[in-house]
């Protein structure tokens, strides 16, 4: 079994940004810019974008984080959002999820402009990435391609089950894999909570993405020999023994799936640091016109 290992893999990549972005600096261009709407003071929200802005530090990009009460209305929200689409010296951003129970996120997500949005959660993102055009791609399913690509792993020709149909995780993690490309090809299952003989067809998996938010879900009796496994789920789980009070679970029960597959990723330190890259990687395609060409 090899352990797939986001947190070396998503330095190397932020490494491989930086130098380009020193070429851009070096020849007088501007780095890129990425900014960020917070709302409302959510610990792990609080978190993730600490970790973002950080990420940004080490590309050598611009950042700002732009703060809102939880009380802002979603018209107010939405003329910010608005300053940003037409700020020409911002090259993406993003809206950290969730937002108040007021503010309707799907209106908020198709209000940025899809060129600035780096999250790939735009509706035209979204399309595009269906029908293999250019677009941003959704961070944490193209950290995952990235994860596949960088470990050699074949794909083609083969039957990936993805647990999970969500539209930030599930549903665009299929369209990569069954799309004709290089990690791709592969022939895709996608379950759900209405799903039937949902172990049956795990155990026919070659691949298996799950992205539940059930920790422990995937069991080793679920798992093929020599299968690969991505394990997307981080659940909060309460641990008096930490410092922080709780610890990170993934929806496979590793230390039993691990001795039976080939490849899995750890959690933490797997999928999550390579979403952060991901964003990192649009921001660079959005400074350099991805929509332009
Ligand atoms: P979500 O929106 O809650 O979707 C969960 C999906 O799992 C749904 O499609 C649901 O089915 C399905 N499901 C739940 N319980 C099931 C069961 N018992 N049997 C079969 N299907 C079941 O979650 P999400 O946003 O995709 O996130 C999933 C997990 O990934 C969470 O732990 C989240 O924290 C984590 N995550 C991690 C990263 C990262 O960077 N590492 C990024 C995003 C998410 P229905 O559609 O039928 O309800």
């Amino acid at each position: 079994m090899n352990i797939i290992d986001g947190k070396e893999t998503a330095r190397k990549i932020k490494q491989e940004i930086a130098a380009e972005v020193k070429k851009m600096t070096d020849a007088g261009e501007r780095p890129p810019h990425l900014s960020a709407i917070l709302v409302g003071h959510d610990g792990g929200s609080e978190s993730y974008m600490a970790n973002k802005v950080k990420a940004c530090a080490e590309c050598g990009f611009n950042s700002d984080l732009i703060r809102f009460d939880e009380d802002i209305t979603e018209e107010q929200l939405l003329k910010e959002i608005q300053k940003l689409n037409e700020n020409p010296d911002v090259d993406g951003f993003i809206v950290q999820l969730p937002l108040p129970k007021h503010i309707d996120e799907q209106k908020i997500t198709e209000a940025i402009d899809y060129r600035k949005d780096v999250d790939g959660f735009n509706p035209i993102n979204v399309g595009r990435l269906s029908i293999g055009l250019p677009g941003f791609r959704s961070a944490t399913p193209a950290g995952i391609i990235d994860l596949l690509d960088r470990y050699g792993i074949e794909t083609k020709g083969k039957h990936a089950v993805v647990l999970g149909r969500s539209n930030i995780v599930g549903k665009p993690v299929a369209i990569l894999l069954m799309q004709k490309a290089q990690p791709g090809d592969c022939t895709v299952t996608v379950c759900h909570s209405s799903t039937k003989n949902l172990k049956e067809i795990c155990r026919e998996a070659d691949i298996i993405v799950a992205a539940l938010g059930r920790p422990g879900f995937v069991t080793e009796d679920m798992v093929k020999p020599g299968a690969v496994i991505i394990d997307v789920g981080t659940t909060r789980v309460p641990d008096a023994t930490r410092k922080s009070g709780f610890r990170l679970c993934g929806d496979v029960d590793f230390d039993n799936v691990a001795e039976k597959c080939s490849y899995i990723t750890p959690v933490p330190g797997g999928v999550g640091p390579m979403t952060i890259c991901s964003l990192m990687k649009n921001t660079l395609l959005a400074r350099k016109g991805l929509f332009n060409k």
